[in-house]
């Protein structure tokens, strides 16, 4: 599933919205760092986003990213999805939300979980836990992965 533009550039206005409300400064760096973080339709890495920017803006380091990054994360708007290594975000659904992996290439994918509420709900009343939030990630192969390795090899 992809996102459309609109909705893109909506997201990315109610950002900027959301920056100034909390009186916070949109410079052209952090601007740009929105941009490539929203218009990213996957889950990027800092460094991903950071090697997208560095033609058009040579100057910026990887820490900017990671600052402007952890300033979203700050304000309950980006999801952060912690790897051993690289970690990753989603700058559209910053609600915890379950994962789809794929362990061939890598991509990452938000899908309709039916019942995740219902499951939730049980979860609560049999242990008497209050759940703030989860983690529920599934990993496998995707449809163009699966299909290359079921192709013989020559
Ligand atoms: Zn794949
Ligand atoms: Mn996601």
């Amino acid at each position: 599933m992809l996102y459309s533009t609109a909705y893109l550039e909506k997201r990315l206005a109610d950002l900027q919205e959301k920056l100034r409300s909390e009186g916070l400064r949109i410079t052209p760096q952090r601007r740009a760092i929105l941009r490539a973080l929203v218009m990213e339709q996957g889950h990027p890495t800092a460094e991903e986003l950071h090697r997208s920017l560095l033609p058009e803006y040579p100057t910026m380091s990887l820490a900017t990213v990671y600052k402007t990054i952890t300033m979203l994360k700050h304000l309950g708007e980006v999801l952060e999805l912690e790897f051993s290594r690289d970690n990753r975000f989603d700058g559209h659904n910053p609600r915890p939300h379950p994962h789809l992996i794929c362990q061939g290439c890598g991509r990452i994918l938000d899908p309709d979980v039916p019942g995740l509420a219902e499951m939730i709900d049980t979860l609560k009343k049999s242990t008497g836990f209050s759940v703030t939030t989860h983690r529920l990630d599934f990993y496998g192969l995707c449809p163009d992965c699966k299909s290359n390795s079921e192709k013989p090899s020559q």
